[in-house]
Parts: structure tokens; sequence; C-alpha cells
């Protein structure tokens, strides 16, 4: 029984696979550098639209499956080094090299030296097997638990069991059930599926990437760009979980106001690329000053917002302090600077944000007022609440 016409699947996989080639190059172009594998998965559908397309001609000339069947396997190649690139993995060209010349020796050997189809078959489907299963253990290994990566690795695991299972079919049965030019039900479904699968396969890939797109976005959105810590938005998202905490556990945390002193001037007399500089420079000195569980945000042009979750005003005088000395250190790529601070508590978890940022600004104001390059401690929000403690040593 003939389930689908073999001809007719195998033209119009073809024509969908080059169709979606088109579809991931052209998210090569547009998706932000973060997002590797995507020209390796167009060109290697490409290779194996070209595969397809000679595979049909084989019978002008015995170099024509040769070739028909390295560019298949050069295609299939291609997405695992695509894959590998997508999950950060250094391409493993010798896999690709070994695997893809092993292939085409297997072919030419089966074609001219001890004409075979079924070993040709074999190597072909247990080759590819290896291809396949590579691109299983990646998403394994460094696939997230989103459907995204369950879908793309349920595809890579079904067709790395119709490879293998092909591959074994033609070392046991010979030919007569692999051809896949002879009508029967193998072949059919094996075609169906085989060539269905590449495009599954590649909407799979094209899932995990639009995901990957979706993540980048969200965190470039929470970063400012040149110091590459939180911006305002980040921070207040941030703001808004260790509050929730903060509320739940009984804790207080402490926010410092943060702004260079006389920036303007560094600016008009070293430039404005320089100040940007002492800007990073900022931003870095004070990352490392903190623990992990802080928070630092550039909050606009020079000011800078830590925040220290259960966190009391003794502990958070002390990495105020640590902070000042560390920009103090004499530093020979920026002009020397300094900076104010505005240090305020929150004890309450019915102050606001806007409250606490209120009342550090004007403890910040205070030290600019006093002669800058200090710290100034904002008074209490005069609400009735249980007395500051010091949770952390
Ligand atoms: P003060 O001690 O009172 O804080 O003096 P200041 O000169 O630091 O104060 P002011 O807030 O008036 O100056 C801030 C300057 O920061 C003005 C602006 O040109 C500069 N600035 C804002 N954003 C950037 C930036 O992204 N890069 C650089 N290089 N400069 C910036
Ligand atoms: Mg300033
Ligand atoms: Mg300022």
């Amino acid at each position: 029984m003939t389930l689908l016409d073999p001809l007719t699947v195998v033209v119009m996989g073809t024509l969908m696979a080059a169709a979606m080639s088109v579809v991931l190059y052209s998210a090569h172009l547009n998706f932000p550098k973060e997002i590797q594998g995507l020209r390796d998965w167009a060109l290697g559908l490409i290779l194996l639209v070209l595969g397809a397309v000679l595979f049909s001609l084989r019978d002008l000339s015995p170099i024509i499956p040769i070739c028909a069947n390295s560019f298949l396997i050069w295609g299939v190649g291609l997405t695992m080094i695509g894959t590998e690139r997508f999950y950060g993995v250094r391409p493993s060209w010798w896999i690709f090299n070994l695997v893809w010349g092993m292939a085409v020796a297997g072919i030419i050997f089966w074609l001219l030296v001890v004409p075979s189809f079924s070993a040709r078959v074999a190597t072909f489907s247990i080759l590819a097997f290896v291809f396949y299963s590579r691109q299983v253990f990646l998403i394994w290994k460094y696939g997230d638990t989103h459907f995204s990566s369950q879908f793309f690795g349920a595809l890579m695991i079904i067709q790395s069991a119709v490879v293998l299972t092909r591959g074994l079919l033609a070392v046991i049965y010979g030919s007569a059930n692999v051809n896949l030019m002879i009508a029967g039900p193998f072949p059919s479904i094996y075609l169906a599926v085989g060539h269905f699968m590449i495009l599954l396969m590649t909407v799979g890939f094209m899932t995990v990437c639009t995901r990957r797109l979706q993540t980048t976005l969200e965190l470039r959105s929470t970063l400012d760009p040149l110091t590459e810590i939180l911006n305002r938005r980040g921070f207040a998202d941030i703001y808004a979980k260790e509050h929730a905490l903060m509320r739940r556990e009984g804790t207080c945390m402490t926010m410092l106001s943060i702004d260079i002193d006389y920036f303007k001037k560094i600016n008009d007399g070293h430039g404005h690329a320089v100040g940007d500089r002492v800007l990073i420079d900022v931003a870095q000195v004070i990352s490392k000053a903190l623990r992990a569980s802080d928070h630092v945000a550039r909050f606009g042009g020079e000011e800078f917002v830590v925040l220290l979750p259960a966190t009391g005003l003794d502990r958070a005088l002390h990495v105020t302090e640590r902070i000042q000395s560390a920009l103090r250190a004499p530093r020979t790529d920026v002009p020397p600077y300094t900076v104010s601070f505005g240090v305020a508590c929150q004890s309450s978890a019915d102050e606001s944000l806007e409250g606490v940022l209120i009342r550090a600004d004007k403890a910040l104001y205070c030290a600019k007022e006093s002669g800058r390059d200090r710290y100034e401690i904002a008074p209490d929000a005069g609400m009735t609440l249980p007395a500051r403690t010091e949770l952390r040593a």
C-alpha cells in the first residue's frame, strides 16, 4: 500500500526546506548577535535542498550520487554546528569532518568499489544519527525547561530514532525496504517523516531562537547600555521583589543615592568620552564592592542607586565607606574623581520606592551642600514601626 507518492513528498519537502532557509537567514540578519547558529542552520538547509536536487539527477553520472550524499550529510552536519553555536559550545569541527569524511568514503566505496545500495543507506543513516544525537545531547545539557526546548529536543529524538531505524533496517534487511523510490510502506513512511521532520526541526530551532530573542530583549530593556548595570526600569523590578521579601520577612533594607561630584568639569576638561569611561568605572567599582545579593543601577546621567536588601543602617554605612575607599584608590585609566552619597534606611514595607528615593536624594543634597566627597544619612520615614534591626553581621 502506498501511503504517499514519494516523488511529491520529496519535491514538496525540498521546496519548503528552501523557503525555511530564507526564513532562517533573514532571522540571522535581524536577530541580536547573542543568538548564534541561525546562519549555519540556513546553510545546512540549502545543502540539504541541493543534495535532494542532485539526488533526483543521480542516474546521469555515478559522481552525482556521491555529491548528493556528501551535500546531505554536510547539511545535517551544519545543523549540528548551528545548534552547538546556539548553545555557546565551540563547534566540534573534528566530529563534523570525521563523520563527513567517513560518509563520503563509505558512499564512494559502496558505489564504485563494491556496489551496495543498502550499505550506502546504512552508512549515511548511521552517520547522520551521530549529528542528530549530538544535538539531542546539547539540548538535554544546555536547554532550559521551557516548552520551546522540549519541543526542539523531542523532534531531535524522533529524527535520531528515524535515521537509526533506517540504518539498522538497511543493515538487517538489505535494500528492498529502504529504497526510497520504490513505493512501499516503510519508504513512504520514512520519506514523509524524514522530510517533514527536517521542516519541523527547523521550526523547533526557530522556536528556541525566538524564545532566546524574547529573553535577550527583556534583559536588554532592564540594563543600561553604557555601564551594563541595571537601569531605572530593571531596578524597579528588582526593588519590587526585594520589597515583597522585606514585607514577608519583616526585615529592613537600605538605599544609597550616589552622584559624581563636579562631573560637568570632567566632561568639560577631558571630553565626553572620558566622562563615559568614568561612568563605567563608577559602575564597575561599586559592583565589585557589593555582595552578590546587592543591586546597583544607573538612574540617568551620573546618578547611581544601590539597594542593600536585609541591611540596616550600621552595615550600610560600612558598605558606603567600602565603596568610598574603592573609588578613592588611585587608577591610571580614569582621572581622579569623588562621589557623594545619600543613605536612606527603609524599615517599613509601607514606604514606597519613590518615598525612599526622595529621602536618599535629600540626604545626597545635604552631602553636596556640606562640601561633597562624603555621605549623609536621611532621617527615618517617621512611621510607627518596629525599631531598625541589624540582620547581617
Ligand atoms: P555636582 O557635584 O553638583 O553633582 O556637579 P555635577 O557637575 O556633577 O552636576 P550636574 O548634575 O549639573 O552635571 C551632570 C553632568 O553629567 C551634565 C551632563 O552633561 C553629564 N552627563 C549626563 N549623562 C552623561 C553621559 O551619559 N555621559 C557623559 N559623559 N556625561 C553625561
Ligand atoms: Mg554630579
Ligand atoms: Mg547629578
